[in-house]
């Protein structure tokens, strides 16, 4: 059963009670047919069935400008040290630990305007589900600021 990660599910739940009334068109967890013809973090893990990757639609029912400050918020949290987050892709920008997480343009097909995509690390544990430690479920769960 294909579930997504608890990171992802930390990071859309805080959305969720921030932007209640936001746009949820564009959002998406699991790879349609599309991707699981080629490799996308949508793609659930074949052992795990866990997907590590969460698309957030831009339209947060507020101001345009709050998709790109929820991002930098997004982006600032992984800067100062939050080990959860692997990479983010919005508005034609990638931002990674390469050149610690700078805006760097991204050259993919989908240059994410509607959406913004964040893919999560996955614990060590969490790709070996039976033993998860309790102080890493702890870790999973804490709230991104
Ligand atoms: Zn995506």
């Amino acid at each position: 059963m294909a579930k997504l990660c608890k990171a992802g599910q930390q990071l859309r739940e805080q959305i969720d009670d921030d932007y209640p009334e936001r746009d949820r068109t564009s959002d998406g967890w699991i790879g349609d047919t599309r991707h699981s013809a080629r490799k996308s973090d949508h793609n659930p893990d074949p052992k795990s069935g866990i997907v590590r990757a969460l698309d957030i639609d831009a339209d947060l029912g507020a101001h345009r400008e709050e998709a790109y400050a929820l991002v930098e918020k997004i982006r600032k949290c992984a800067k100062r040290g939050d080990k959860r987050i692997k990479y983010i892709i919005f508005g034609g920008k990638i931002m990674s630990p390469i050149l610690n997480w700078k805006r760097r343009p991204y050259k993919g097909i989908n240059p994410h305007r509607h959406h913004f995509h964040v893919t999560f690390i996955l614990p060590l544990s969490y790709r070996h589900p039976t033993h998860i430690p309790p102080h890493h479920l702890y870790h999973i769960a804490t709230p991104f600021k």
